[in-house]
């Protein structure tokens, strides 16, 4: 079977709930990945940051095989000696204390809102059923319904509903917003240090900030969505610590798997998650010992490796040379660490023509909405990958 074979069988029996760039990929290794047509490709997406630590890690890969053959799953009925020991793990990278595992992170994220929810009620003191939670526009927190509920995105919402009341969306990098939004039902403010989807929007320095003391003096809980930006994507561990302040309460998600095996987790206070108590939340394959190993060395990766250290210097490298174009085609570069996105202007076409032509010049990047090329390759890559890729890209805007 060729290209067209299998995008045909997709296209016949697969869920059109994507469009794929037209490459089918059978193999990858650290940023690298292969089509069945033999082609290589230089990954600059890696899963949405699923992929930070590259594609088949060798330790994490190891680190499967041997879990594997010892014990998969056992549910939360049992103990195991794996749950604890990445729970520990966690907390001591977070300065967190206590970690509720999941699966994707649209789990994890409805487990913060779950959290947020019971603790208002349980510790608070709001009445049955009022809690409020603050989100921001054009935010994006994954796809279940109760999340979709505050999605400004149409596309999202459309033909979805009835939706999930008890949420307030207010503009994003706006801390006077957020002030006038909070009122006595307000159990939490939901954000993303960084909007991923919403075009690698970076908000104005001083932002986490101000919204970290404000969430304080009204006691509601500052919830980060660290799923994309965390484990080193932005050029620190999480993105938080440009500002250096601390969540109430933590998502994590995506290269936690380390790009093998789908994990999220929430990481707050023993206070706070004691909102959970036995039966009121839970998941069969969450903290799984399979997934909880293959976290623990994808972890050990990233702080072994210093992926965040290589994202930042590598990151600021990428940038410049970005901006050193001088591409009459773009409108802005920004971004932090290896999180890079490349607005094109209006008239210069959409950003899913240039990932088709970056494509053809052996570069997998994707557009995230309309105008704006994401380029987040594994923090693996090296600067002459780098290089390699600054002349297609070159040649992809001239
Ligand atoms: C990807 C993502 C999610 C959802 O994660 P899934 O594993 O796809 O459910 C949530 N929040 C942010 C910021 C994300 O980037």
């Amino acid at each position: 079977m060729n290209t067209a074979d299998y995008i045909q069988l997709e296209e016949k029996y697969s869920a059109h709930n994507y469009h794929p760039l037209p490459v089918v990929l059978c193999k990858g290794e650290g940023v690298w990945v292969e089509d069945v047509e033999g082609r290589r490709y230089l990954d600059m997406l890696s899963a949405y940051s699923a992929l930070n630590q590259g594609h088949r890690h060798p330790r994490i890969i190891q680190t499967l095989i041997e879990q594997a053959n010892r014990l998969t799953l056992t549910s939360r009925a049992f103990h195991t000696d794996q749950l604890g020991p990445l729970c520990q793990l966690l907390c001591e990278i977070t300065g967190q204390e206590q970690v509720l595992l999941m699966n994707s992170g649209a789990e994890a994220v409805e487990t913060a809102i779950k959290c947020a929810r019971r603790w208002g009620y349980t510790k608070k003191g709001v009445p049955p059923d009022r809690a409020e939670i603050i989100v921001c526009a054009n935010n994006f927190h994954g796809r279940t319904t109760t999340i979709i509920s505050f999605s400004t995105e149409a596309l999202y919402r459309d033909g979805f509903g009835p939706f999930t009341p008890g949420f307030k969306i207010i503009p994003y990098d706006n801390p006077d917003a957020l002030e006038q939004a909070i009122n006595k039902n307000t159990v939490a403010f939901l954000v993303e240090p960084i909007q991923g989807e919403a075009g690698i929007i970076v908000p104005r320095h001083g932002y986490l900030q101000r919204a970290r003391v404000i969430c304080h003096q009204h006691n509601i809980l500052f919830i980060l969505d660290e799923i994309q930006t965390g484990l080193g994507r932005t050029g620190r561990l999480f993105c938080y610590q440009y500002e250096d302040v601390r969540p109430d309460v933590l998502i994590l998600g995506k290269a936690l798997g380390g790009g093998c095996i789908p994990i999220s987790a929430v990481l707050t206070s023993r206070e706070i998650m004691s909102v959970f108590v036995p039966g009121n939340h839970g998941s069969t394959f969450g903290g799984n010992p399979l997934a909880c190993a293959v976290a623990r060395t994808a972890v050990s990766v990233i702080l072994e490796e210093k992926l965040p250290e290589r994202s930042s210097e590598l990151g600021t490298y990428f940038q410049s040379r970005l901006k050193a174009l001088n591409s009459s085609k773009v409108k802005e570069i920004r971004g932090r660490g290896l999180f890079i996105g490349v607005e094109l202007k209006p008239e210069a076409g959409t950003a899913r023509e240039y990932c088709e032509k970056l494509l053809r010049l052996g570069i997998l990047a994707k557009d995230t909405h309309e105008q704006v090329i994401r380029f987040a390759p594994p923090l693996v890559i090296t600067r002459e990958e780098i290089d390699w890729a600054l002349e297609r890209i070159a040649q992809a805007l001239a």
